[in-house]
């Protein structure tokens, strides 16, 4: 198993963040209101970000990968998000399949997709959920049957981030028979030009319209046995192991929406006046300001501290990252719905740009893994161990 890498010093740190600034300010933020009202999902943004090694942020540098630790990678979507959460997240996503060909994949299939995934010349998919099975992935039920010359896939897949646009999917499928439960599932990868992959119209959303949501059909997808990442049967653990990265991210992206709106909202309370003084003046209004502050600074300290458990591999790595996913992107919806409420009507005004923000930040709540799912991930733990780890 390859050791994480250390986290950067202080100043390098800065000077990664300086650059992913300037590439927010100068790349995300302009045009985000025209991407959600529009439904763009801009792969020339995309591509620049991909020079900047944000393609492959913890990917292992040999095939081009930034080789960062997770902690810095969580600063780094953080920033990212302070521009336009719906691209930060997606670019969560995409690291999180770029993540599984690097930890869990062959040298061969690594040399084959990681050097354009990692420079965002193309993008990718991943694909756990299914129309009958999402909280309980582990029902799934897409099959790769396997024969003389690989796997042949059939299933549907429903929600998939980036399809029809990805040039690789990650697709989970059962090898096992129907009762094999998640020792029966594998993990795939399909090339997006497969013949008998085919995807569902562009799905209309609350928020998120920077990027397609597909469903994804695969109607005898052959595959040659080279596809399968790791071994028969690893695919339900390896899916696992990469949501507890994607979930910093969309924890992380769900901290940098919300700074967006909070520091919108500490400017606008104290030039906005209603009775005859600053919004600012007012003490609730202070009171407001205070917690939502503190709710976003304990959000990023659990986000931190787990992701130096999933970087140490700590036992009780999994349960930290369901905690922080939890509390972070509770934090950060409430806290982007506060900025907005402070707003008043303005804070409902498209062109304001915090009605974007709180409709891209609630669908943090639900996915890779709902907010109660992650409570059912906690709670098991905490039932076994009688008390968390200090
Ligand atoms: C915009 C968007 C993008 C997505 N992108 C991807 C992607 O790229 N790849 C991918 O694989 N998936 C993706 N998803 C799917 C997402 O991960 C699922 O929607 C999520 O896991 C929930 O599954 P479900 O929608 O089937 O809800 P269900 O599982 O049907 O849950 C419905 C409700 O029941 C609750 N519930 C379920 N089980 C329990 C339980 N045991 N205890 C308490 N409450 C429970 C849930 O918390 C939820 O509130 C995406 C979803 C969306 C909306």
């Amino acid at each position: 198993m390859m050791t994480a890498p250390p986290a950067l010093s202080d100043d390098e740190r800065a000077a990664i963040l300086d650059a992913v600034r300037e590439f927010t300010a100068a790349e995300l933020a302009p045009h985000a209101l025209e991407r959600d009202e529009r439904e763009i999902f801009p792969r020339d943004t995309l591509r620049r970000a991909g020079e900047l090694g944000l393609g492959g942020i913890c990917v292992r540098e040999d095939v081009g990968g930034a080789g960062l630790a997770r902690i810095d990678a969580a600063a780094i979507y953080e920033a990212l998000a302070e521009g336009d959460p719906s691209l930060a997240a997606y670019i969560s996503i995409h690291n999180m399949v770029a993540g599984i060909i690097d930890v869990y994949g062959t040298e061969e299939q690594r040399t084959q997709w990681l050097p354009r995934l990692v420079s965002l010349e193309e993008v990718s998919s991943y694909c756990l959920t299914e129309p009958g099975a999402g909280s309980d992935a582990a029902s799934l039920s897409t099959t790769a049957v396997a024969d003389a010359d690989g796997y042949v896939l059939t299933g549907v897949k429903q929600f998939i981030s980036a399809a029809g646009e990805s040039a690789v999917y990650v697709v989970m499928a059962r090898t096992g028979d129907a009762t094999s439960g998640a020792r029966g599932i594998s993990a795939f990868l399909v090339p997006g030009d497969a013949p008998g992959l085919s995807f569902g119209p562009n799905e209309h959303k609350m928020g998120w319209r920077a990027q397609p949501t597909r469903q994804v059909m695969l109607d005898g997808v052959r595959v040659p046995a080279s596809a399968l990442v790791g071994e028969e049967g690893q695919g339900f653990r390896i899916a696992m192991a990469a949501l507890d990265g994607g979930r910093l991210g969309i924890a992380a992206c769900s901290i940098g929406g919300a700074q967006w709106a909070m520091d919108r909202t500490v400017r606008y309370v104290q030039e906005r006046t209603a009775f005859g003084e600053a919004l600012a003046e007012k003490q609730s209004v202070v009171f407001s300001l205070a917690d939502m502050a503190t709710d976003l600074h304990a959000a990023r300290a659990l986000v931190q501290g787990a992701a130096r458990a999933l970087d140490a591999r700590a036992d009780d790595a999994a349960v930290q990252c369901a905690m922080a996913k939890r509390f972070a992107t509770d934090a950060g919806f409430r806290v982007a719905n506060d900025a907005l409420q402070l707003h008043g009507g303005y804070g409902y005004l498209r062109e304001f740009g915090l009605e974007k923000v709180v409709r891209d930040l609630r669908v943090h709540q639900i996915l890779e893994g709902t907010n109660e799912i992650m409570r059912v991930i906690v709670g098991r733990e905490l039932l076994r161990r009688g008390r968390m780890a200090r």
